[in-house]
């Protein structure tokens, strides 16, 4: 049975586990929120001990077929676009090592003439040597094509529903083959059954009220558990920030309601991962380290090029598939457009640093993986 079927009874039809989680999300005292950050901090240190996953994300590309309103790479936005050569992206990637990282997050707009399944398996089957451990982020693909990106090396795969409320995911996916809520939403199941072990999902916050779409989400966390049982399950808390295109979030959620959601999402589900990305400013995020976070990114870019300036020699703007010089406002950086804005800019030793004068063991790089073999 497909989670849209969960998913759709949810008003009327919930768990005992989501019920129960529910229950944590809705308004609380102090003094409450204060002993659900108790043992959320407690069940962290059981089932994660005082480490932290660090990772970056490596943009190959921003070109998009897609119309998402909240997005800067939407297809209509009048962007500096690119595509990394796999020559670029191995730069990219160098420079990433060289600070420490061993664990990538390939990210990519979805547009399948820029961003083919063979560029996409060449660049992970480039990369695989020098990291142990490569997710993607880009275009849902049928289970077919994920198998030789798995077969390249790719052991990850993250892809965000953004929102779970039908009408709004219509609304604001105006164009594109993403406006196919059902595909998307089955995509961790298609991944998992061509091999992929770690899956991350998440929610865009501020496109619907918060406290629904983490409902939804931790229905998707308790059916993923079940059906790709031999999958490590990750999820991630984006808040919606500044991008070009101007869209504002339509819902807040408060930093106090992200603390109280992450304490919820580890009382709830004490070994799934939680993601905490650059969205979010340094003091939000080192707060939120202790309560449940198990996973981080750290000195990103979010333009491709963005870590060496690669690619900027072959800038251009896209228009209804064709290709055209790009036209440069005056004093803007030559260098591709970023998906949106980094809160959190510190570079990745300085968050290291930080960790471990906070009792955190950073890793870079994920044993579980040769432990297990
Ligand atoms: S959210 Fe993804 S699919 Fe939508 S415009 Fe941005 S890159 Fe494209």
């Amino acid at each position: 049975m497909s989670f849209a079927v969960t998913l759709d009874s949810l008003a009327f039809e919930k768990s005992s586990l989501v019920r129960r989680f529910e229950e944590l999300i809705a308004p609380k005292s102090d003094a409450d929120l204060e002993s659900m950050a108790q043992t959320a901090r407690s069940l962290t240190l059981q089932n994660f001990g005082r480490t932290m996953r660090l990772f970056a994300p490596l943009y190959l590309s921003n070109e998009c077929i897609n119309n998402c309103r909240y997005c800067g790479f939407s297809r209509d936005n009048p962007i500096l676009r690119v595509t990394l050569s796999v020559e670029e992206v191995v730069a990219e990637a160098r420079y990433l090592r060289g600070a420490g990282f061993r664990q990538i997050l390939l990210v990519a707009g979805e547009h399948p003439r820029f961003v083919s399944d063979d560029y996409l398996v060449e660049c992970v089957r480039t990369l695989a040597p020098d990291f142990p451990s490569i997710s993607i982020e880009v275009a849902p693909m049928a289970s077919s094509e994920y198998v030789p990106v798995v077969r390249a090396g790719a052991e990850g795969l993250v892809v965000y529903q953004e929102t779970y409320q039908r009408a709004v995911y219509a609304e604001m996916h105006t164009a594109g083959p993403k406006r196919d809520f059902d595909y998307r939403l089955d995509c961790p199941e298609r991944a998992y059954d061509a091999g992929f072990r770690r899956l991350g999902i998440g929610a865009l916050f501020g496109l619907w009220r918060w406290q629904d779409e983490a409902v939804a989400l931790a229905a998707h966390i308790e059916y993923l558990l079940r059906r790709c049982w031999q999958a490590q399950i990750t999820v991630s808390l984006p808040r919606l920030r500044p991008a070009a295109g101007g869209f504002r979030p339509l819902f807040s959620m408060s930093d106090r309601e992200m603390a109280q959601l992450v304490c919820a999402l580890r009382i709830s589900f004490p070994q799934v991962g939680i993601v905490l990305s650059t969205r979010e400013r340094p003091s939000l995020r080192d707060a939120l380290v202790s309560l449940g976070v198990t996973m981080m990114s750290a000195g990103s870019h979010t333009e491709p090029g963005g870590y060496t300036r690669r690619g900027s020699d072959h800038l251009h703007q896209t228009v209804r598939g064709r290709i055209i010089p790009p036209e440069f406002q005056d004093g803007q950086d030559q260098l591709a457009t970023g998906q949106f804005e980094i809160s959190d800019d510190r570079p990745p030793e300085r968050i290291a640093a930080i960790l471990r004068e906070r009792g955190f063991d950073p890793v870079w790089k994920d044993w579980e993986q040769a432990l297990s073999q």
